[in-house]
């Protein structure tokens, strides 16, 4: 028979798995118990319509075997099985699973984490402890079994064999022991009976293994009373998990451990989750929920790969992995189960979507998940913050999308940068925090921070003492507008919005001022002619000279996020000229309008410049310019 050669992949991952030193190996016997539980899963579901599956839910059990004279250790299951299509797709491919993509993202990031101990990879463990793997299986609905054979990496074997019942066999040839390791160790009850307890408590199913035990032997008719009691060995077949899922445990008997512990598990998480919602409802609705709050982002969160939702479960029996009728968009980063006998087993997809009992559920899950935010973002901080810098961005898509539905839910989960503060502040911070004479929600948004802070206007509203939110992510800016106002204070924004900074007495100066530069701004339109679309004086510019404002809604930080994620559809901002007519450089421009225009015409070309440099876009050309300043040198 000819040997198969792995997928690239999964021979690296393999490689990876064989040859390295792992502190976790015995997390392989986790991963098999939840493979065999998954396929449980699989025909117990089947079984709730399918007549013919003929098992009820008390049949499906897993069992462990060790037989140390040939150093075999067996993990088999009744589940749904495998054909040998499936065996070859499964076990010859590791792509599915996830893992190894994973694992890349972590050498991208130059994270050194502990994957295999703490993340677990599936079946391919079971080589950090076994020289050969073979796996037997029989799938449900079929006539015949295949035996599934490898050694490592070079390659695996896949043939008919022998097997009546439904399910999956996996064995396991161990290694030798060696100086360092004790493989054998693995064939030991006491050791699998608390591997089991340590990482297979909740399994759902009974995982059972023949265990020996002694008792004392009777004492027979006559014998004497003060005589040592005497012991036999008998065997007997023992469920070693308590099969109680965490979430239906009283909130009393979890420790944290557990809850976390749990969560890894379930999610394939290696960092413990910020926090933890259990919830116990009886009432219009019955339902139980364990939901979590990850401290990081999956790798494909914001992509369209990344599936959001909870697993339903009906009475202990998975109905659906990724429900996502549970949680809203927003809270798609929320992770758990809910479990509710009130729903029928065999309800479809579509019939859910219009359930009403789900509808209720997913309305108190929704309040649950921002009570617990809010009080994450009031008690403890550093874990918010840390939770904002992962999953902000989509709250802040939440409050955008659906023409800005769900800004109430929200607005007070954002965190933005103070200014001022130095630090992130809540809405309601800032406006708590605003001085009586300030009207508005200042904000300004560009690439960081230390640009934004160089702005004019900020200067200008920095004298009076007013803070500013600095936003410097794409969706940012789109937060205000959808917004419109918070706490009855609306948003400003430092380069398209009236700042209404000026007190009556200045804005009388300004209009005088601008009735004195009627000619002089005249000028300049012709001078920038194709460049701005006006000039004029603004009395907001503090100690700096000019300033490019956009004319029309659009700011210049939109017209780059535009041209970055839709080039075509891009519309170029046009540009306003501010003067501060207080400048010396602008006074000086004055004068030179009408005594040397020829000179004020590169003036006002060095002012545009430094107008562009200020609002951070670039110089059209910066060979001209330079020689321009020179020239003027
Ligand atoms: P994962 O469980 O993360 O998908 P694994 O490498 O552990 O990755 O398993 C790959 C696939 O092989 C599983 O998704 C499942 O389809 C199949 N499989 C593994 N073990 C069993 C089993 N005991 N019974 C049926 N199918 C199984």
């Amino acid at each position: 028979m000819s040997k198969k050669q792995f997928k690239a992949e999964s021979k690296r991952l393999l490689d990876m798995m064989i040859n390295s030193i792992y502190t976790h190996q015995e997390i392989f016997l986790r991963e098999l118990i939840s493979n065999a539980s998954d396929a449980i899963d699989k025909l117990a579901y089947l079984a709730l319509t399918d007549q013919n599956v003929g098992l009820n839910r008390e049949d499906f059990a897993i069992e462990l075997r060790a037989d140390k004279k040939l150093g075999l250790l067996t993990v088999s299951d009744n589940g749904i099985g495998m054909s040998k299509d499936e065996l070859e797709q499964n076990l010859g491919t590791i792509a599915k699973s996830g893992s190894l993509q994973f694992k890349q993202e972590l050498d991208k990031e130059q994270r050194d984490v502990d994957i295999i101990g703490q993340f677990g990879v599936g079946f391919y463990s079971a080589f950090m402890v076994a020289d050969t793997v073979t796996v037997l299986s029989k799938k449900y609905g079929q006539e015949e079994a295949w035996m599934w054979q490898s050694s490592g990496a070079d390659g695996y074997t896949i043939s008919p064999c022998e097997k009546t019942t439904v399910g999956t066999e996996v064995i396991l040839k161990l290694k030798a022991d060696s100086d360092d390791e004790k493989y054998s160790r693995f064939l030991e009850q006491y050791e699998l009976q608390n591997l089991v307890k340590k990482y297979s408590d909740y399994i759902r199913y009974p995982i059972r293994m023949e265990m020996e035990k002694s008792r004392q032997k009777p004492k027979a008719e006559g014998e004497d009373e003060d005589k040592e009691p005497e012991w036999e060995s008998y065997t007997e077949l023992s469920t070693l998990n308590s099969m109680v899922p965490v979430w239906l445990k009283a909130k009393k008997d979890v420790t944290d451990e557990e809850y976390d512990g749990f969560y890894k598990d379930k999610f394939f998480d290696f960092e413990k989750p910020l926090a933890h919602i259990h919830i116990s409802v009886e009432g219009a609705v019955n339902y139980k929920a364990l939901l979590y709050i990850p401290a990081r982002a999956p790798y494909d969160f914001y992509t369209k790969d990344y599936k959001k939702g909870l697993q339903l479960y009906s009475s202990g029996v998975m109905i659906m992995e990724h429900c996502e009728d549970l949680v809203p968009d927003h809270f798609r980063f929320v992770r758990g189960v809910v479990d509710t006998a009130d729903l029928s087993l065999n309800i479809s997809r579509e019939m859910l979507q219009h359930n009403r009992q789900l509808a209720i559920i997913s309305g108190n899950l929704e309040k649950k998940i921002k009570q617990e935010l809010l009080s994450m973002q009031k008690d403890r901080r550093e874990d918010y913050e840390k939770f904002f810098a992962a999953f902000g961005r989509q709250l802040k898509y939440g409050i955008v999308s659906d023409y800005g539905m769900h800004k109430d839910a929200l607005q007070d989960l954002l965190l933005f940068w103070s200014a001022k503060e130095q630090k992130l502040v809540s809405l309601k911070e800032y406006v708590e925090a605003m001085p009586e004479e300030q009207k508005h929600i200042y904000f300004a948004a560009g690439e960081s921070n230390a640009r934004l802070a160089q702005l004019p206007q900020y200067q200008r509203l920095q004298e009076k003492g007013f803070d500013v939110l600095f936003m410097t992510e794409d969706v940012d800016e789109f937060v205000p507008r959808t917004l419109m106002n918070y706490m009855e204070k609306d948003f400003r924004n430092l380069a398209t919005d009236d700042l209404d900074l000026s007190s009556e007495e200045e804005k009388k100066a300004a209009e005088a001022a601008a009735a004195d530069w009627k000619e002089g701004l005249d000028f300049l339109k012709t001078a920038l002619e194709g460049r701005i679309v006006r000039a004029e004086v603004s009395a907001d510019l503090g100690s700096h000279p000019v300033c490019l404002v956009p004319e029309g809604g659009m700011s210049f930080e939109m017209e780059k996020y535009f041209k970055r994620v839709n080039p075509e559809m891009a519309m170029p901002v046009e540009k306003v000229l501010q003067l501060n007519p207080e400048h010396p450089m602008v006074r000086k421009l004055k004068t030179l309008i009408t005594e040397d225009p020829e000179k004020a015409k590169r003036y006002a070309q060095v002012l545009y410049a430094q107008g562009l440099i200020l609002a951070d876009l670039p110089i059209e050309d910066p060979q001209a310019y330079t020689e321009l300043i020179c020239g003027l040198l």
